[in-house]
């Protein structure tokens, strides 16, 4: 079946490509548009060829589904060469979203045109590889080298104004429809061809490649080397782009085709494309249906403290007006300099220009009243943590609440059910569980009851994608998905302290394996007293028979809350100062713990805390999963790698144990039951996705 159609219109050929829903550059598309595009050479009643995309987009890069399957950049580089010596003017018209291998075909013609809202990007970086058909070299030579590492390296696409003044279009398309690019297109086209314009190869135009200085290019990688810790394709990119201002075209697009080669049989090209694919899968509704969403336009928030705020934030950056609602003028005001406070911050650190956070702030109006907010579509709710408190909101909000409005609640530790109890719409309630700081970080669990309707869910998750953010779907549950699993593998680190570790060392091997920050240090920072006090509140229904490490109670009970004390498991030389120093009172304090519990301290090695928390990460993804907690092992990927830090390039902890072998994980988990007992005891999960060798296969019923 023809996918890609030659029309005639006066002596210019019409290309277009209609693969949908994104006009991928599958195969079978790419083949039959180099024989239309051979056609089009030979025809000589043809003076010119337009490419454009048919349908909502210009073509949005090569076939996700494909990625594995060898040989395919000789392909694409066939295509784009053929583009790149048209014996006569090739124009590539967009609309949409021009991507990846889209883009990269545009830059091999003479001309390029495109509606005024398309964006462009070469997003490749993303999924750990690099534009591996001329991108890298066809770039530098249109924006320059530093413009092109930034867009080359941030994978962001650009808007269409910003690609015209950088010189990737020569002219932006007035309107907003296929027929007006079309008709634009087409003008644009006999203009050139009425003038003479020359038939001008991108790799001939070497002019902003002179003089460029070769410390510019150390100086960017050195510029982000916190941001590319670990990851291969950026540096990959760094070269290229220097090749193409230091060597010659040829030179630099066999260096260019050597990196994409070696990128393409990676590891961290599959687990980066893995957590892509698998975000995508995390935000639908396995049995959605045809379930439609309820329109959100309007937010409220209950309470302005450090979430409330930050929820705030996050809907008002995506456009929303939002309302918060707190208990004092007071409080309001707390909230509103907390929030301009971080709007500085984000616009010191260039992540947000200062208009745009002027009016996002002025998108939030602060309240004293729920009947203001009684029309607003969702109302999410982040008051104190406290059964009582949430309960009265949540009867009230029932009260005044439009029929129909989705109630969220932000809650981390609380049964959602029972807030959804004191209302008369038990399927209205969800769980909206958003990560600190609330306003930047991507992880957001939308957590369902039994009550929960369909509707609800599918509304909460579109509403997710709207602010930017990324949803998994929870069964409620203590501590969900995130947080239960962190307390499984933090209990592991805590007994190894005993075993002979120190809080230094476990901090240094997380880090070595790529996660952000230590275990301990994070306590340190997020204050040691909040979880000090919901221990002290369990103390009595904890269960006795299992073991149990007092060593963060006992740093506690010496007023050591982390940061804000000057000192917690590390030393600090101030208060608030973040300069952790390793404390040989806390090595003493750990030390005399583990004699009194008649624990025998050795050497332990970096290898065996990796396995030791990882082991752990898996043993309670795997519970979660057979619970129902989470939908799919791959959720549990996709809440570590956005929530918890955990490095992207290996794609998770459930994607590293079935990269390491699911048998071997299992047998490992096994020996560790017979050795620490029931902490470990294997989910029936984790034993039957050994036998079948993945977790999808034994997810599926
Ligand atoms: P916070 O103490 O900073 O803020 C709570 C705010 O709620 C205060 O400003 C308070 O005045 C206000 N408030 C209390 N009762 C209210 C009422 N009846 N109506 C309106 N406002 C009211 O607390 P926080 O850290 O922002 O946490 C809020 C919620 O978010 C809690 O449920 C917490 O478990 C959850 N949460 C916190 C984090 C975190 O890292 N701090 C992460 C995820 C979820």
């Amino acid at each position: 079946m023809s996918n890609v159609e030659l029309r005639l219109s006066g002596g210019l050929a019409i290309l277009s490509v209609d693969n949908p829903p994104v006009n991928a550059l599958s195969t079978p598309t790419l083949l039959r548009l180099m024989d239309l595009i051979k056609d089009a050479y030979k025809n000589p009643a043809i003076e010119g060829v337009i490419l454009i995309g048919s349908g909502k987009t210009f073509i949005t890069g090569a076939d996700l589904q494909e990625f594995g399957q060898p040989m395919r950049y000789p392909r694409r580089r066939s295509l784009y060469e053929l583009v790149d010596a048209a014996p006569k003017l090739f124009v590539v018209a967009m609309h949409g979203h021009a991507l990846g291998g889209g883009l990269e075909l545009a830059l091999a013609a003479h001309y390029r045109v495109a509606l005024e809202d398309t964006r462009l990007g070469l997003p490749e970086v993303n999924v750990g590889m690099i534009p591996g058909a001329g991108g890298t070299q066809r770039l530098p030579r249109i924006v320059g080298p530093k413009a092109a590492l930034e867009i080359l390296t941030s994978g962001k696409p650009i808007p269409a104004d910003e690609a015209l003044a950088l010189g990737i279009l020569d002219e932006l398309i007035v309107g907003n429809s296929f027929d007006a690019l079309l008709r634009g297109a087409i003008e644009f086209t006999r203009g050139a061809l009425a003038r003479g314009a020359p038939l001008q190869r991108v790799r001939d135009s070497n002019e902003r490649l002179r003089g460029v200085d070769p410390a510019m290019f150390v100086e960017f990688a050195t510029a982000q080397a916190r941001k590319w810790a670990g990851l291969v394709a950026p540096q990959a990119i760094v070269e290229c782009v220097e090749a193409a201002c230091t060597r010659s075209w040829d030179e630099g697009y066999e260096i260019e085709g050597r990196h994409a080669n070696q990128l393409r049989e990676s590891p961290q090209r599959a687990a980066l494309t893995y957590v892509f694919l698998a975000e995508r899968t995390a935000a639908k509704l396995r049995a959605a249906g045809s379930t439609a969403t309820l329109p959100v336009a309007s937010v409220a928030v209950i309470g302005a403290g450090t979430m409330g705020s930050g929820i705030a934030m996050a809907f008002a950056n995506g456009g929303f007006q939002v309302q918060q609602v707190e208990t004092s003028a007071a409080a309001l005001e707390r909230g509103r300099s907390l929030m301009e406070k971080n709007y500085e911050t984000s616009v010191s650190r260039g992540s947000m220009s200062g208009s745009d956070a002027q009016q996002a702030l002025a998108r939030i109006r602060g309240t004293l009243r729920y009947d203001t907010i009684a029309e607003c579509d969702l109302v999410i709710e982040a008051a104190f943590e406290d059964l009582c408190v949430k309960q009265a909101i949540f009867a009230e909000l029932d009260r005044v609440m439009r029929p129909g409005a989705l109630l969220a609640t932000n809650t981390s530790t609380l049964d959602i059910e029972k807030l959804a109890a004191v209302t008369r719409r038990p399927e209205s309630v969800v769980g909206m569980h958003f990560f600190s700081p609330a306003n930047v970080m991507k992880l957001l669990e939308i957590v369902h009851t039994p009550r929960t309707s369909q509707q609800a869910l599918v509304t909460a998750l579109g509403v997710a994608k709207a602010i930017g953010k990324i949803p998994v779907l929870a069964r409620n549950s203590d501590g969900f998905i995130g947080n239960r699993i962190l307390a499984a593998y933090s209990r592991q680190a805590d007994f190894l302290l005993e075993e002979g570790a120190t809080p230094w060392q476990i901090d240094g091997a997380l880090q070595r394996f790529g996660l952000p920050m230590g275990i301990y240090l994070m306590r340190d920072m997020s204050g040691l007293d909040i979880a000090w006090s919901v221990r002290k509140y369990r103390e009595g229904t904890r269960d006795k028979s299992l073991r149990y490490s007092p060593v963060a109670d006992r740093i506690c009970e010496l007023g050591r809350f982390g940061q804000k004390t000057g000192a917690g498991y590390y030393k600090y030389a101030a208060i608030g100062a973040r300069q952790a120093v390793p404390d040989p009172l806390i090595e003493q304090l750990i030390e005399r713990t583990a004699n009194e519990l008649g624990i025998e301290r050795r050497a332990i090695s970096d290898t065996e805390i990796l396995e030791r928390v990882l082991l752990a990460i898996v043993k309670e993804g795997a519970r979660v999963v057979g619970e129902h907690v989470a939908e799919r092992a791959s959720d549990i990927d996709v809440t570590y790698v956005n929530g918890y830090g955990f490095p992207r390039y290996r794609g998770g902890p459930m994607f590293w144990a079935e990269t390491e072998g699911l048998a071997a994980i299992a047998d490992k988990v096994e020996t560790l039951h017979e050795r620490h007992g029931q902490y470990w005891e294997p989910a029936a999960l984790l034993l039957r996705a050994a036998q079948l060798g993945s977790w999808k296969a034994a997810e599926s019923p």
